[in-house]
């Protein structure tokens, strides 16, 4: 299967496979494009939809679906800022989870009719019986959305999980009215120098990286009312659609991406065998903090900690505690330590106590956070493993 052509589902370009993601279960490989640099994976495998959630740091790793909710304190401020004073009457809301923004709108937009898309009927309690909204339980790709329905569209962390990222696009873009505005938020692939997790996870289909995604929606007929910046961890567009026609042109004009994207991933691949061998001289160092009987806490359970599990071979013992404020609402325990929230162990921390600070994303918010609960010192993830004061 891998001796047939597969085309790029921006550009329609020919695509070359590049790369095997660490511990697949869904047989994925990962497809780039010749030509733009656009990275997709394609599963050559059968296998279950919809797996548990999970923390792994490989690429069998799955959502517990509550990323969504964790972001919508920044979406807010966003929907505040550039759409409280447009039409919001027919809103479609394309992966509508848990709910997190219909609640949003009900507390702050006006609307009349409320349409949302979720493939997993088992998170849509708190919405299914509300008269206002028409729920269908699909995917996007497989239900007619009509054309010039909708005021308004909502599609956060759902396009990097579909066949076709172009078609969907196509779709939304059919649906609007003229005028209509489109709210889009994905992830955003960086290749940073301390990489540990394998990006190309299973669920994911398209690995949108920021300058290749605002190049493509640069040929469509949306309008770029506002983009987030090329280096954060989302890439967030508000768009408005302002042309006749999805395609602005027959000939998709796309940068030439290919050969930047290509070293970078080759060099990702060496980096995150290098960093993973890495992460045990920061568990030697907490072993060694523990030994001492100095407290230390892990804050972050997500797929740095397993990598310290799985590579550091990290132990729990008296010592040690994991912190997680979000993931300790979804689960209570991980590889052996319980999670607790940082106000749960307030008691524990003295002036001896030490933080590992096991995400990337959030390293500021933790240091403060830990700063404010007493602690003094603390390891960085990523870093030699040394202490350093807070
Ligand atoms: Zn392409």
């Amino acid at each position: 299967m891998l001796d047939t052509k597969y085309f790029c589902d921006l550009c329609g370009s020919e695509t070359r496979y590049i790369y095997d993601p660490i511990n697949t279960k869904r047989g994925m490989k990962l497809f780039i494009c010749k030509k733009c640099g656009c990275l997709q994976s394609l599963s050559f495998k059968n296998y279950p939809s919809r797996p548990e959630g999970n923390m792994s740091s490989d690429a069998d790793r799955a959502s517990y679906k509550y990323t969504k909710t964790l972001a919508l304190g920044q979406y807010s401020t966003l929907l505040n800022k550039f759409c409280l004073n447009i039409n919001t009457s027919n809103i479609l809301d394309i992966g509508m989870n848990r709910g997190a923004f219909y609640k949003w709108a009900t507390r702050n937009f006006i609307y009349e009719k409320f349409t949302g898309i979720e493939t997993d009927a088992s998170l849509t309690d708190e919405y299914c019986n509300d008269k206002k909204v028409n729920l269908i339980i699909d995917r996007v790709e497989n239900v007619d959305l009509g054309s010039q329905i909708f005021d308004f569209a909502f599609c956060v962390h759902t396009l990097e999980h579909v066949k076709s990222a172009n078609s969907v696009l196509r779709q939304v873009f059919r649906a609007l009215k003229h005028g209509g505005v489109f709210f889009l938020a994905v992830p955003n692939i960086i290749f940073h120098d301390d990489i540990v997790e394998e990006y190309f996870i299973d669920t994911h289909t398209f690995h949108f990286q920021y300058d290749i995604l605002l190049n493509f929606i640069k040929n469509t007929g949306f309008r770029v009312k506002y983009c987030s910046e090329p280096f954060d961890s989302e890439i967030i567009f508000i768009l408005e659609k302002k042309h006749k026609n999805y395609l602005k042109n027959d000939k998709i004009k796309m940068n030439e991406r290919y050969d930047k994207v290509l070293m970078e991933l080759r060099k990702y691949e060496d980096k995150i065998h290098i960093n993973r061998e890495l992460i045990s001289s920061s568990v030697t160092q907490i072993n060694k903090y523990c030994l001492e009987k100095r407290k230390c806490f892990i804050w972050g359970a997500g797929r740095i900690f397993d990598c310290l599990i799985k590579f550091g071979r990290l132990k729990p013992n008296d010592y040690l505690f994991l912190i997680d404020k979000y993931l300790s609402d979804i689960i209570s325990n991980s590889n052996g330590f319980k999670i607790y929230k940082p106000k749960d162990l307030v008691q524990n921390i003295d002036e001896n106590s030490i933080v590992y600070i096991a995400s990337r994303r959030y390293r500021n918010e933790i240091q403060n956070e830990a700063k404010k609960l007493g602690i003094r010192k603390a390891i960085y993830f990523g870093s030699d493993g040394s202490l350093k004061d807070i």
